[in-house]
């Protein structure tokens, strides 16, 4: 059997996405700035996707900036808010410490160049405190940014009460909500949205395209100079089959949303119950306030790495921490941030769905991984020494 169960890094395209990228791959190759016939016809089936993406969001089409992807939307709110605070003397940003490093990298590089960050704690369930966000806003600050929901532990905040605290203390408001589009509820006005990044791969569109939405009368600075596409915030030509996959793919995902939601909330559910009968296991991030297709686990004396490598080897395929970290040795600053130890860190486990799986894969995972655990746990000293009471259990 083979269970994909790796989501969160990324989604096999839809067949809606599909459909509409393979034509227009093959026929819509004009440059949407010409002014020939063909490119003007590039031009209106490009602006026909920046009005399907805007309306999915609740923005207007002159909103919506298209980007690379996640990483280079994120780095953009960022920079351009942080450059418009320093013409106004506020350097201050507030964020939290379990953002997605095209966040953290970002502020790490702003804080290198003179920028005040507060990075909010998300506590043991992976949540930011809102009274501690009120108290973190000072004169000096520009910009809040926080996720909607964390790809690792998939724990969702409160997206709308942090826009209406940003909007009550004149602070822009940025969040990087490329795990939350297409799977949970968006609406920048309502929920006082200032700036948000989304991704087409993480909701079965293409990979290499996304969008910045910046609120009106929010001023962006180019991370990339050149031609004028994009209102002139983002040189370089357009890739307009990807833009077309990723609207066609955002609309076929929101068509389906709430059956999706409750088809991939039940596997994910049956997930955490059978996963949580494995002795000295705990599930990570929020009982409840978590993305439907979302569940990860420690296991004590267990290493991440060669635990993926095992289920594999099964053709479960997985991760532990996230894509970017996985190939690095140390523990996710995800868990570290929600308060776990290195040692159990170490021993972590994301299955990520989709309404691509089934409930027979679920019920797979469930009876294959216990033995894998078993098995490394058997050939770990870590364990030994806690068998035999050297060392004592933290889960
Ligand atoms: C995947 C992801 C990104 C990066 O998006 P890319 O399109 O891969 O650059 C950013 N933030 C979060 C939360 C993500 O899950």
């Amino acid at each position: 059997m083979n269970v994909y169960f790796d989501n969160a890094a990324t989604t096999a395209m839809s067949r809606a996405a599909l459909d509409a990228m393979i034509p227009a791959l093959q026929d819509t190759y004009a440059n949407a700035s010409s002014l020939h016939t063909a490119g003007q016809l590039a031009k209106e089936k490009l602006e026909q996707a920046r009005t399907e993406i805007a309306d999915c969001l609740g923005a207007q089409p002159r909103e919506i900036i298209f980007t690379s992807g996640g990483s280079e939307a994120d780095n953009q709110a960022i920079i351009s808010v942080a450059k418009w605070g320093a013409k106004r003397n506020k350097k201050h940003i507030v964020s939290t410490a379990f953002e997605h490093h095209a966040v953290l990298h970002t502020l790490q590089k702003l804080e290198k160049e003179g920028y005040e960050v507060t990075y909010l704690d998300v506590h043991e369930e992976g949540m930011v405190c809102l009274d501690e966000l009120k108290a973190a806003i000072r004169p000096d600050t520009c910009l809040v940014t926080v996720m909607y929901a964390n790809n690792e532990i998939g724990s969702i905040q409160p997206i709308a009460e942090i826009g209406a605290i940003c909007r009550e203390k004149n602070v822009l408001f940025h969040t990087d909500a490329v795990q939350a589009v297409g799977h949970l509820d968006i609406d920048v006005n309502e929920q006082n949205i200032d700036l948000l990044s989304l991704s087409a791969h993480k909701f079965h569109g293409p990979k290499g395209v996304g969008c910045l939405y910046a609120k009106r009368g929010v001023i962006l600075s180019n991370l990339i100079e050149g031609g004028a596409q994009e209102r002139g915030k983002r040189a370089g030509t357009e890739n307009i089959p990807a833009i077309i996959g990723m609207a066609a793919a955002l609309k076929d995902i929101l068509s389906h949303r709430e059956e999706n939601e409750a088809k991939v909330s039940a596997m994910r559910d049956r997930l955490i119950e059978g996963l949580s009968q494995i002795p000295h296991s705990k599930l990570n991030g929020h009982p409840t306030k978590r993305l439907p297709g979302n569940v990860n686990f420690c296991f004590e004396g267990v290493e991440g790495e060669s635990l993926l490598l095992l289920l594999d080897m099964k053709g479960i395929e997985a991760s532990s921490g996230s894509a970017c970290t996985s190939r690095s040795l140390d523990p996710s600053h995800v868990l570290l941030a929600i308060g776990l130890p290195h040692e159990i860190a170490h021993g972590s486990l994301r299955l990520t769905l989709s309404e691509y799986n089934t409930m027979e894969e679920v019920e797979y995972v469930i009876r294959e991984l216990p033995g894998v655990i078993e098995y490394l746990r058997n050939m770990s000293p870590v364990w030994e020494s806690l068998e035999k009471g050297e060392t004592k259990h933290v889960i």
